[in-house]
């Protein structure tokens, strides 16, 4: 068994109790690693250290040349250690080793480079003003950020949120999810033997509710809460953080919508809805969980995406060939099997080629479920895709705008104008053309309706993770 400490003011440390949790390996179905568990006491520890660490500096002081240098050699060491990080999320919560290989662990080491560049490259406002005032901006470091992460991109989405706060100059109080603790002590001792201060981030692990996540949520020493998780938590995070004003960044869940028109390149557009929705298992706030398909097209779409589910391999996530681990935990798999049979009972057929096993679910097509379906409008996060037709443009907008959420939304289409029009007819945070998942860091990224508050990314984390300041000086006396 391996073991996993907080990391409080540059130590690894047990909890003040002593309590431990173990993180279960969802494949072996076994405990893997010893966790500390945490309550509000430890997540106080912290928010202290992480509130002493701003306040005396020197991180909160550095120049953005010395703090990017220090996160450019963190970026370095996540691309050394990469292994030993994409193993910790592949044992935690069962995502395929080549993904987190390939994918989560590069682009974790990415958001540290980027925002260390952007804090340095991005010019501040300046107003000249005729009255013979100059006015500027200047961005203030916001203070101490709680960061609290989801388990379904663990080491990626912790990255997103402490890159930006570490490069504008906040300290920070990392909560990771429970079933997905270890690469973010991985992560806090790397940032120290790249040279980020004692303090500067911090690691709590533990629960949500009535534990770590709310007392961080409800400390009066925190400056900005940033959150990834499902929408109901959303709703609980900014009741506790309105006690304090505290501003909140949330990115909430999805149920995205991807519309198939008859024109377009139909391998490309197989191949990409594959991809959106048994990428890391359906587990992905973004995936494209309702397939709407043109009419004319919809029996061909079909046998050649039911075929091309059906070749994906299944197995050891820890295996390199593998693209379809099991899900995250038992918990969650009995929720999506639930859903199974929600979809059943509500009219759908499930078209799949095999049956759960262990905590892994075959790659699943519900057709025939109607539109105001349970498994239609709400978040299964797991390999199962509902379809449905739709005979034109206005139909297809109306169908994939009408369910509480507004993340992201993806098109295939050849027709420029009409990607044009359906891109602003769609109430979400990002529209994917002949595409999914591409994403430039300086673009916003964030959700509309229940998928989200505020945007990330580039200007837009700069804006929530700092507090613009105003300066104004007479220059000119009349
Ligand atoms: P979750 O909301 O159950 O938990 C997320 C985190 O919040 C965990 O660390 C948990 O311990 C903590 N938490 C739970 N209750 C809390 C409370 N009352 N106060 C403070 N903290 C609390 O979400 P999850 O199951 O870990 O993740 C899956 C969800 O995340 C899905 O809904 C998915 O769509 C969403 N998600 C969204 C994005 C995005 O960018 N919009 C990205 C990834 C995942």
């Amino acid at each position: 068994m391996e073991s996993f400490g907080h990391v409080i003011d540059g130590e690894e440390v047990p909890s003040l109790d002593g309590a431990t949790f173990e993180s279960i390996d969802p494949w072996e179905r076994a405990p893997w690693a010893t966790v500390a568990l945490g309550s509000a006491a430890d997540a106080h520890r912290a928010v202290d250290a992480a509130r002493r660490a701003f306040d005396e500096g020197p991180w909160s002081r550095l120049g953005h040349v010395e703090r990017g240098r220090i996160l450019h050699r963190l970026a370095d060491l996540i691309e050394e250690r990469g292994a030993e990080l994409a193993l910790a999320d592949t044992t935690d919560m069962g995502k395929p080793i080549a993904e987190t290989r390939g994918h989560d662990v590069p682009r974790s080491a990415q958001n540290f480079r980027f925002f260390a560049d952007h804090a340095r490259l991005t010019p501040a406002e300046v107003f000249p003003m005729p009255t013979g005032h100059h006015a500027y901006t200047q961005y203030d470091p916001a203070g101490v950020v709680a960061a609290i992460a989801p388990w379904n991109f663990p080491l990626m989405m912790e990255t997103w949120k402490v890159a930006p706060a570490l490069a504008w100059g906040n300290t920070v109080v990392l909560k990771p999810a429970e079933q997905s603790p270890a690469s973010a002590t991985i992560l806090a001792r790397l940032a120290l033997e790249a040279g980020v201060p004692p303090g500067v981030l911090n690691v709590v692990h533990g629960y949500g509710p009535r534990s770590v996540g709310e007392a961080l949520t409800a400390s009066p020493l925190v400056d900005r809460i940033t959150f990834t998780g499902e929408s109901g938590t959303g709703r609980a995070i900014s009741r506790a953080a309105a006690q304090n004003l505290t501003p909140v960044s949330l990115e909430l869940g999805g149920k995205g919508a991807n519309i198939v028109f008859a024109d377009a390149d139909l391998a490309q557009a197989v191949d990409w809805s594959i991809k959106a929705i048994y990428t890391n298992s359906g587990q992905v706030c973004l995936a494209g969980s309702r397939l709407y398909v043109q009419e004319s097209i919809l029996d061909e779409f079909l046998a050649r995406f039911t075929a091309a589910a059906a070749a994906l391999r299944a197995g050891d996530p820890k295996h390199p060939d593998t693209q379809i681990g099991p899900l995250s935990s038992r918990e969650h798999f009995d929720k999506v099997v639930g859903y199974l049979d929600i979809a059943e009972q509500e009219g759908g057929q499930l078209l799949t080629s095999g049956a759960p096993d262990g905590w892994s679910v075959p790659p699943t097509v519900v057709v025939g479920a109607p539109q105001r379906a349970r498994v239609t409008q709400e978040e299964i996060f797991g390999p199962v895709v509902v379809v449905l037709p739709f005979t034109d443009e206005k139909e297809a907008v109306d169908l994939a705008n009408d369910t509480p959420y507004g993340l992201n939304a993806m098109m295939f289409t050849r027709d420029l104008a009409r990607a044009h029009r359906v891109s602003r007819a769609l109430r979400v945070g990002t529209v994917w053309t002949n595409c999914f998942f591409v994403r430039d860091l300086r673009a916003p990224f964030g959700g509309a309706k229940n998928s989200g508050v505020g945007r990330e990314g580039g200007s837009y984390s700069r804006e929530f993770f700092t507090e613009p300041k105003a300066v104004v000086m007479e220059i000119d006396e009349r």
